[in-house]
C-alpha cells in the first residue's frame, strides 16, 4: 500500500519512469493499493496513465480521497466499487469556513495557481497557493507546517460534525468524521479478506501531524520515505528479486 504525493511522485506531479517499472513489476506478482487525499483524476494523470500498455492492472487497488471512493480494472477501464459523497450542505458548510479562516489569517492572496477550492465529492480541499501551484513554491509555504496548523485548528473547531485534517504541503482536507487513510486500510481489508499483518504502507508523512499517520496508528506495518527515490530503494530492500 502506498500513499502518493511525496511518496511516488511530487506532489501533484506525474510519477517518473522508474517508478512507473517498480509498481507494475510488483503488480505482476502482488496486490498494490494507491491512497492518496487526491481525487481520481489526480490518480489518472500522475499514475494510471503513465504505466503503459503492458502493465497489468488487475491488481491495482486505487483509493482517492482516503479511500471514500474505490476503483479497480475490470473488463478494460476503471470500475467503482464504491463512492461516498459529502452532502451538499456539508461542501458549502466546509467551503465557507475554509475561505473565511484563510481570509482571516492572512493566508488569502490575490494570485493563486487555479483555485484553492476543490469539490472532490466525499472531500472538499483548500489548497493555499491554489490546487496547480508548483512543488517547489508549495514545500517552501509552510515548511514547518504552522500554518496549516492554525488553518486547521480554525476550521474544526467550527465544524465539528466534520473531520478537518492538514493534507499535503499547503492543503486542508475536510471530509466526513473518521475518515483518514486508516479508514481507507480497513476497507481495502475488508475488501480483499486481509489482516493488517498482510499490508506494508509506505508513506512520507507518518509523523503524528501527517495524513499518513492513521497507518500506523492502527498497527500497519510502515516504512517511512522521503520522496519516490528513497521508495524505490526501499521496495527494492523489501520486495529483493521481484522489482529488480
Ligand atoms: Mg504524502
Amino acid at each position: 500500500m502506498f500513499d502518493l504525493d511525496g511518496t511516488l511522485a511530487p506532489s501533484k506531479e506525474a510519477i517518473s519512469p522508474a517508478t512507473a517499472r517498480m509498481l507494475c513489476a510488483l503488480l505482476s506478482a502482488i496486490d498494490v493499493c494507491i491512497i492518496s487525499g487526491g481525487g481520481f483524476e489526480q490518480f489518472d494523470t500522475q499514475v494510471l496513465g503513465r504505466l503503459g500498455e503492458s502493465c497489468d492492472l488487475r491488481r491495482l487497488h486505487v483509493m482517492p480521497t482516503c479511500g471514500t471512493r474505490y476503483l479497480r480494472w475490470e473488463g478494460g477501464v476503471w470500475t467503482e466499487i464504491y463512492f461516498e459523497r459529502l452532502t451538499s450542505d456539508e461542501k458549502n458548510r466546509a467551503i465557507e469556513v475554509l475561505e473565511g479562516g484563510a481570509a482571516k489569517l492572512g493566508f488569502r492572496r490575490d494570485a493563486t495557481w487555479g483555485p484553492t477550492i476543490e469539490d472532490r465529492g466525499s472531500q472538499v480541499t483548500y489548497s493555499a497557493l491554489g490546487q496547480h501551484a508548483p512543488a517547489d513554491v508549495k514545500s517552501a509555504w509552510d515548511p514547518d507546517n504552522s500554518r496549516k496548523e492554525s488553518l486547521r485548528q480554525y476550521a474544526a473547531e467550527r465544524l465539528p460534525e466534520l473531520e478537518v485534517k492538514s493534507g499535503g504541503s499547503t492543503s486542508i482536507d475536510v471530509t466526513r468524521r473518521g475518515i483518514d487513510k486508516a479508514y481507507g486500510a480497513r476497507k481495502l481489508m475488508a475488501a480483499l479478506g486481509l489482516t493488517m499483518g498482510e499490508i506494508l504502507f509506505f508513506g512520507d508523512r507518518l509523523d503524528p501531524q501527517g495524513n499518513d499517520y492513521p497507518i500506523r496508528a492502527m498497527g500497519i506495518d510502515c516504512i517511512e520515505v522521503h520522496g519516490a527515490e528513497d521508495t524505490i530503494a526501499k521496495v527494492a530492500k523489501v520486495f529483493g528479486g521481484l522489482v529488480s
